[in-house]
């Protein structure tokens, strides 16, 4: 029996950054309540082959999947709110469509002919598609198209995906249209015009939209509602409204009370009980995120900080374990990019997290935050270059004074932190990167293992699996030195080969791991690390209050 998939494809108008990616996940949280398998695929149309080599500054946080694929930062919504774990392949972008048809007109597949956007790319698009969807039976996939309709560079896609409707059927596709409506001052109301404006120009491309979801700041009324529908030739059930929320995760219970469930469960024949609907337990998950008390004051030291998004999983991952730990999460962002670091305002801190990064630019901050939370005895989190920033400061207090990484300074004496030997050979930026899912043994009785095997996670996990995106390691042949010195290696790579977490015993948390938990947490999930880590960061603010 060959199994049948439904669509559903999420546009944008009028402006980018509504949430789209919110949006969609959101309408995936609704249809996983039924029961349903529900997969996601994000369509970025720039050239880029992948998000790799993309400035965190441009498009906010590189995602890894699990099989080792940099993409977008929505696959993390789809992750976090799904539940799931996504194939790389479920980030088409345009830089892997031609590079993909490229490849097979160099082979000689197209047989002579004259290679071109209709009908080869669009083609290329819907096989890509096609391919991701079977890779699990999901009764649903989410289809996310980025950028703005209009865009030149999403024409192909819109090309594809109408054809993607014709050739899989009406009742099996829907389009949902994303669109910002703006509240005018002056005038004391919303304007409806840049969304019929909108609406049109994705008209023009053959696409009706089965649904219009409208963002605002405030809600909007049924009166507004069934303007659009008459202005956009919807039905006027077919609007729907998302006003801004305290949280996104509020998002999917703002669309279940417009009855998006049932409106798409009818418009593409999902085989569903309206009643079996059951988010209530995401209603729990959305209410231990709004406790107001006692507040945990952590600070991201990095240096991407002017872009909220270039940290969104690691703050979405303090969220999710301070709910977890009962506490109220206030999150600051600090530039390590400074001479010198407020230490008022480091005073004013319950627990520091030293995120990843690339390039020199900001370490000497990030090694500074290190040495503070030593002295102070303050939690403090490294991941990658964070782990990496802990390892240089520890040994430079441990007389190797000029101790550092071989991507800082080539010449110092105690590279604490180098390349592998195989990774020395490299040239290329895009894709040569440890990436991607590795396991990691754990080491019985100590902060990494009892994290991951606290009363909140009753097991006795030894080997965890963990996400990396990193060219450099810790050097094995310091290890000696700063055992002795007092660094505690947690975590190890199964062959006992690349050290993958440290920790400090003497110091009420002072962990770095070499992977990214972020990438794992679930709002109903917390990562064990960052929860073990708000812990002692709650504890901190308890006896400094
Ligand atoms: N720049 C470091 C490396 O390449 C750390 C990378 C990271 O923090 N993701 O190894």
């Amino acid at each position: 029996m060959i199994f049948l998939t439904k669509y559903i494809i999420i546009t944008g108008g009028v402006v980018s950054s509504i949430g789209k990616g919110i949006t969609s996940a959101s309408i995936g949280r609704i249809l996983r309540s039924y029961g349903l398998k529900v997969g996601a695929i994000k369509i970025d149309p720039y050239l880029n082959r992948d998000s790799g080599t993309l400035n965190p500054y441009q498009h906010g946080e590189v995602f890894v999947t699990y099989d080792g694929m940099e993409c977008d930062l929505d696959l993390g919504h789809y992750e976090r709110f799904l539940d799931v774990e996504l194939p790389g392949v479920s980030n088409i972008t345009t830089g892997k469509v031609y590079q993909s048809v490229i490849d097979k007109e160099r082979k000689g597949e197209f047989l002579g002919a004259c290679v071109q956007i209709i009908p080869h790319i669009t083609d290329e698009i819907k096989s890509m598609v096609r391919k991701t969807s079977g890779i699990e039976d999901y009764d649903v996939v989410l289809i996310e198209l980025g950028g703005t309709v209009g865009d030149i560079e999403s024409q192909p896609f819109l090309e594809a995906l109408r054809q993607l409707r014709n050739e899989e059927g009406h009742d099996n596709v829907m389009f949902v249209h994303v669109t910002f409506i703006p509240y005018l001052n002056a005038a004391g109301e919303f304007k409806t015009k840049p969304t019929q404006h909108s609406t049109k120009e994705l008209r023009s491309t053959g696409i009706n939209p089965d649904m219009i979801v409208c963002r605002s700041q405030e809600p909007i009324d049924e009166d507004f509602k069934r303007k659009i529908a008459h202005f956009c030739d919807v039905a006027p059930n077919a609007v729907v409204n998302a006003p801004d929320a305290p949280s996104i995760y509020e998002i999917p219970l703002t669309l279940a009370n417009e009855d998006v469930g049932k409106f798409v469960a009818d418009r593409i024949n999902l085989d569903v009980d309206n009643e079996s609907a059951d988010l209530d337990q995401w209603k729990t998950t959305v209410k231990s995120l709004q406790k107001q008390d006692p507040v945990v004051t952590i600070a991201i030291i990095g240096k991407y900080i002017e872009l909220e998004d270039s940290y969104i999983s690691i703050r979405e991952s303090l969220l999710h374990a301070a709910a977890e730990v009962g506490v109220k999460l206030d999150l600051k962002y600090i530039s390590s990019d400074i001479d010198e670091l407020n230490q008022n305002e480091l005073k004013s801190l319950d627990g520091i997290l030293i995120p990843g990064g690339f390039g020199e630019r900001g370490v000497e901050g990030k090694l500074d935050a290190v040495e503070y939370a030593i002295v102070n005895e303050l939690p403090i989190f490294g991941i990658c270059l964070g782990m990496h920033s802990m390892v240089i400061q520890y040994a430079r207090r441990n007389n190797m004074e000029d101790a550092n990484s071989t991507e800082f300074n080539k010449d110092t004496n105690f590279p604490v932190i180098d390349l592998m030997e195989e990774q020395k050979k490299i040239k290329d930026m895009g894709g040569t990167m440890r990436l991607g899912s590795y396991d990691c043994k754990l080491i019985v009785d100590t902060k990494a293992y009892n994290s991951y095997n606290s009363k909140s996670v009753p097991n006795d996990e030894k080997q965890i699996e963990e996400r990396h995106r990193h060219r450099y390691e810790f050097n094995n042949e310091f290890k000696d030195k700063l055992q002795e010195a007092g660094l505690v290696i947690s975590g190890v790579s199964p062959d006992d080969f690349l050290v993958e977490i440290v920790e400090l015993p003497d110091h009420p948390w002072f962990l770095g791991c070499q992977f990214h938990p972020e990438f794992k947490s679930r709002p109903n999930k917390a990562h064990p690390l960052f929860v073990s880590f708000m812990d002692a960061a709650a504890k901190y603010s308890k006896n400094n209050k």
